[in-house]
C-alpha cells in the first residue's frame, strides 16, 4: 500500500514567502533572494514529507502566487494587455510578467488591470482566472515545471510527482473574454501540450503525475463529459511508460462516477471525507487495474483523524482490490490546511491534542497506512484522542444543544410582516427619502492598529486603549453628523476583523499563533477553530454601540456579524453537522442582538457577507444549505420587536439563482454591492419584485477613487427605476476599513448630495 500527499502548504511556516514576495514587490530585494527563499520552503517541505514516510511526494505545487496562474503562464495564455508588460521587463523575465497578471502593472507610464479572481471551488483560497479568447492558442510558455520536477527529484528521487492542473478542470475554471466561443471546445488545442508536458517530464525520470481535476465533482453537461473522456483519451494515447493519477476532491463524483473510472489513466483520487459514501459506488463500477487512492485524512480542517473510520473505508477498499491498488492519502492538497501544530504553545493541551495540522496529518496517513498493514500497536493512541474529544466537557454543554434541539418556527419568525414593521420603523425614525448610511468600518489608519496592538501587548492598559477608541468614535461620529449621514455607524474601531472580533468572546472558539493558510497571493488568514458548543458568556458589542448612541441624536446603527459568515469564515467541528453549529451561533448573536435593543439601539446590522460562498458545489445539496442558512439569519433577527430595524450586507453580486432566499431572510433593509455592475444586479430584486427595503451600493470601496455626485445620482437614478423609490437607501458597497480618510470623506460627501439630488427628483407620492 502506498501512501501520498497531493500538495503542502506554500507560505513557510513563518509565512516566509508572504514576506519575501512583498519585500520583492517593493524593491527592496532582488530576484536572486526572492528565490532563495522560495528553494528553502521547497526543501524543507520535501524532507517533511519524506521524514513522515510519504511515497508520492508533491512537486510544482509551489507556487508564487497562484497554481492556476502558474499553468496559464506555463500554457502561454497570457492575456493581450500584458503585451507591453512582456517587452519592459526583460531583467527578471517571467516573473514580472506573472505577478503583474495577478496583481495588476502601474509602471512606466503603463496602467493595466490585475487578472480577475475567484474562489477555488468552496473553499477560502482565491485563484487567478484563466482568460481564455476565441482564437485562444496553447505552448509550453513557461518551463518552470520542468525545473521544479528536476529540483525535487534530486531530494526525493523516484518519490517525486508533479502535479498538474488537469486540462478540462483548467478550461472549465476559467472565463471567455469574447463571445462566440465555448472555452470547453479549446480542448483540442490545449491536450497536444500537455501531451509535450508530459511526456517531457517522463523523459526527466518521473514516474507519477498527478492531473487535478476537482471538476469531476461537479454537475457537468454532457459535453464537459466528453471533454473528459477526450482529453484523457488523447494523453492515454501519446503518452507511455508513466503513471497519470487523476485527483478529485470536495465532494462526490455522484454521476460522474462511471466517467472517473473510465479515464485511462492508472489510478483516481477521491475525497473520503467530504464524501465517504462514494465509496461503494467508485468500488462497484472500478475496472481492472485502476488503482484508487482513499483521501481519508481531511485536508480542510484542523482535527485530529479517526483512525478506525479511515481504517474502515481502507479495509472495504482493500477487500476490493488488494493492498496493491490501494493508496492512502489526505482528502485534498494540505494548502488549505495550517502548517504545524507542533509550533502553537498556547492551545489548551487537552484540546490541542485532538488536532492535527498539515505536518500532523501527514504522519497520520503514514500511521494509517501501518495500521492497515498489521502495525496495531498505534491504533491506541489515537482512540483515546477520538474517545476524548467525543466526551469532554469543553465540547459538550448541554443548556446550548437543549436550546437549538428545541427551536420552534417561532424562533424565526418576526411578530409581524414586512409592511407593518416598515410602517412603525417609518414612523420611528421619520428619515427622509434615499436615507444614507455606510456598512459599519471606517478608516482602521495605523494609530488605531497600533492602539490594538499595543494593548494587546499590555503596553496601554485598558483605561487608555478604551479612551483612544473613544476619542476615535467621536471623531467618526462628529463627521458622519457634519455632513449629514442620515444613520450612523460607530465606525468599528475596537475590532480587528469582523469574525474574530466575536469569536475571541464567544465560548466554544480557540485562536491559534502561527496558524495562517494562504487565501490568496500573499495574503493569509488566521481562521479561529470552534471546537466545542458556543454560548455567548457576556455582551459583545454593547459597551460601544451604547457609547456611540450616546454621542449623538441621530439613529445608532448596532453592528454584528451574521452566524452563517461566523462559520464559513472559521474551522468548524467535524463532530456535528454544520447546521447545529450554526444555530448555536445564531442564538448567541440573537442575545446580543436583543440586548443592544434592550440598550435602546433602534437599528441592527448584521452582516452575512458569507451566505453565498457556503453555496454547495452540486445544485442538488443547495436548497438544504439554503433553509438552514437562511434559518439560523432568521433566528438572530427574530428576537426583537417590530419597532427595531434589522439590516443585514452582502458584499458580493450574483443574486440571481439565490434571490428567492435572500428574501425569505426577511431583513428589514439589506444593503449590497452594485456600484461595478452598475446596478445590473438589481434587475435579480427587481424582477423577484423583492418586497423588503434595500440599499444598492453606490460606490466601490475597492479603490481610492472618489466618485462624483452625478455618477452615483445617476446610479440612483437607474436604483429608482427598478424598484420603489420608498425602498430605497444609499450607501457605499461595503465597509471602509481598508480605505485612507480624505477619499473616505470625499466620496461620502458626494454620496449625501447624490442622495439630496435623488430627493429632489421624485415626487414625494413615490416615497410615501
Ligand atoms: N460591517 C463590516 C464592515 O463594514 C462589513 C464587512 C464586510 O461585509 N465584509 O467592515
Ligand atoms: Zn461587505
Amino acid at each position: 500500500m502506498l501512501t501520498q500527499n497531493l500538495g503542502y502548504p506554500r507560505i513557510g511556516s513563518q509565512r516566509q514567502l508572504k514576506k519575501a514576495c512583498e519585500q520583492y514587490w517593493a524593491g527592496k530585494i532582488d530576484l536572486r533572494e526572492l528565490k532563495e527563499v522560495a528553494r528553502k520552503i521547497k526543501a524543507e517541505n520535501w524532507q517533511t514529507q519524506l521524514d513522515a514516510g510519504i511515497d508520492l511526494i508533491p512537486c510544482n505545487d509551489f507556487s508564487f502566487y497562484d497554481q492556476v496562474l502558474d499553468t496559464s503562464l506555463m500554457l502561454g495564455v497570457i492575456p493581450q494587455r500584458y503585451s507591453s508588460v512582456l517587452s519592459e521587463v526583460k531583467a527578471n523575465g517571467e516573473i514580472d510578467l506573472y505577478f503583474a497578471m495577478a496583481r495588476g502593472y502601474q509602471k512606466d507610464g503603463l496602467d493595466i488591470t490585475a487578472m480577475e479572481m475567484t474562489k477555488w471551488l468552496d473553499t477560502n483560497y482565491h485563484y487567478i482566472v484563466p482568460e481564455f479568447t476565441a482564437n485562444q492558442e496553447f505552448h509550453i510558455f513557461n518551463e518552470n515545471v520542468f525545473g521544479e520536477y528536476n529540483s525535487a527529484k534530486q531530494q526525493l528521487g523516484q518519490k517525486a510527482k508533479p502535479v498538474l492542473v488537469g486540462p478540462v478542470s483548467y478550461l472549465l475554471l476559467g472565463k471567455e473574454k469574447e463571445q462566440g466561443f465555448e472555452r470547453i471546445d479549446l480542448i483540442k488545442k490545449l491536450v497536444p501540450v500537455y501531451v509535450d508536458i508530459i511526456n517531457r517530464l517522463k523523459q526527466l525520470g518521473s514516474e507519477w503525475i498527478q492531473l487535478d481535476e476537482p471538476c469531476l465533482a461537479l454537475d457537468l453537461s454532457k459535453k464537459e463529459k466528453e471533454a473528459f473522456e477526450f482529453a484523457y483519451r488523447s494523453i492515454a494515447n501519446r503518452v507511455s511508460g508513466v503513471k497519470l493519477l487523476v485527483a478529485t476532491y470536495f465532494d462526490a463524483l455522484l454521476d460522474n462516477t462511471q466517467l472517473a473510472v473510465s479515464l485511462p489513466v492508472n489510478a483516481l483520487h477521491i475525497d473520503l471525507v467530504r464524501a465517504p459514501e462514494q465509496l461503494d459506488e467508485v468500488l462497484a463500477l472500478i475496472p481492472e487495474g485502476l488503482q484508487l487512492s482513499l483521501g481519508v485524512v481531511d485536508g480542510r480542517n484542523v482535527w485530529k483523524n479517526d483512525y478506525e473510520k479511515s481504517l474502515n473505508l481502507i479495509k472495504k477498499a482493500v477487500e476490493k482490490l488488494g493492498t496493491d491498488r490501494v493508496l492512502v492519502a489526505p482528502s485534498c492538497s494540505l494548502l488549505h490546511s495550517p502548517i504545524d501544530l507542533d509550533l502553537e504553545t498556547a492551545i489548551d493541551p487537552e484540546i490541542k491534542n485532538w488536532m492535527a495540522f498539515a505536518k500532523q496529518k501527514l504522519n497520520e496517513v503514514n500511521e494509517i497506512k501501518q495500521i492497515a498493514e498489521g502495525n496495531n500497536g498505534l491504533l491506541q493512541a489515537n482512540k483515546k484522542a477520538i474517545e476524548a474529544r467525543r466526551s469532554s466537557e469543553k465540547v459538550h454543554k448541554q443548556a446550548v444543544k437543549n436550546r437549538v434541539a428545541a427551536i420552534t418556527e417561532a424562533d424565526a419568525a418576526r411578530t409581524s410582516a414586512f409592511p407593518v414593521r416598515q410602517q412603525l420603523q417609518h414612523e420611528r425614525f421619520n428619515l427622509p427619502a434615499f436615507p444614507t448610511t455606510t456598512i459599519g468600518s471606517f478608516p482602521q489608519t495605523d494609530d488605531i492598529r497600533q492602539l490594538r496592538a499595543k494593548f494587546k501587548k499590555g503596553e496601554l492598559n485598558v483605561v487608555q486603549y478604551e479612551n483612544a477608541i473613544e476619542l476615535a468614535t467621536i471623531d467618526a461620529i462628529r463627521w458622519q453628523e457634519e455632513i449629514g449621514l442620515d444613520v450612523l455607524v460607530h465606525g468599528e474601531f475596537e475590532r480587528n476583523d469582523m469574525v474574530e472580533y466575536f469569536g475571541e468572546q464567544l465560548d466554544g472558539f480557540l485562536f491559534t499563533k502561527n496558524g495562517w493558510v494562504q487565501s490568496y497571493g500573499s495574503r493569509c488568514v488566521k481562521p479561529p477553530v470552534i471546537y466545542g458548543d458556543v454560548s455567548r458568556p457576556k455582551d459583545m458589542t454593547v459597551r460601544w454601540s451604547k457609547f456611540a448612541a450616546a454621542q449623538t441624536d441621530k439613529p445608532m446603527k448596532g453592528m454584528l456579524t451574521g452566524p452563517v459568515t461566523i462559520l464559513q469564515w472559521s474551522f468548524v467541528r467535524d463532530d456535528q453537522p454544520r447546521e447545529v453549529t450554526t444555530n448555536q451561533i445564531a442564538f448567541a448573536i440573537r442575545d446580543e442582538v436583543v440586548a443592544l435593543e434592550q440598550a435602546g439601539i433602534g437599528i441592527i446590522q448584521i452582516d452575512e457577507a458569507a451566505i453565498r460562498e457556503g453555496l454547495p458545489l452540486r445544485k442538488a445539496k443547495r436548497p438544504h444549505y439554503l433553509d438552514w442558512a437562511v434559518g439560523a439569519f432568521r433566528i438572530t433577527a427574530s428576537g426583537v420587536q417590530d419597532k427595531t430595524q434589522i439590516h443585514t450586507h452582502m458584499c458580493y453580486s450574483e443574486f440571481n439563482d439565490i434571490i428567492e432566499h435572500i428574501a425569505a431572510m426577511d431583513a428589514d433593509v439589506i444593503t449590497i454591492e452594485t456600484s461595478r455592475s452598475q446596478m445590473e444586479l438589481l434587475q435579480a430584486f427587481a424582477h423577484f419584485e423583492y418586497p423588503n427595503e434595500i440599499g444598492p451600493g453606490v460606490y466601490d470601496i475597492h479603490s481610492p477613487r472618489v466618485p462624483g455626485t452625478e455618477e452615483m445620482a445617476s446610479l440612483l437614478a437607474k436604483a429608482a427605476d427598478l424598484l420603489p423609490a420608498r425602498h430605497l437607501w444609499v450607501n457605499p458597497d461595503c465597509g471602509l476599513k481598508t480605505r485612507k480618510w480624505p477619499e473616505t470623506k470625499a466620496a461620502l460627501i458626494n454620496m449625501v448630495a447624490a442622495a439630496k439630488e435623488a430627493r429632489e427628483q421624485i415626487s414625494t407620492a413615490e416615497v410615501i
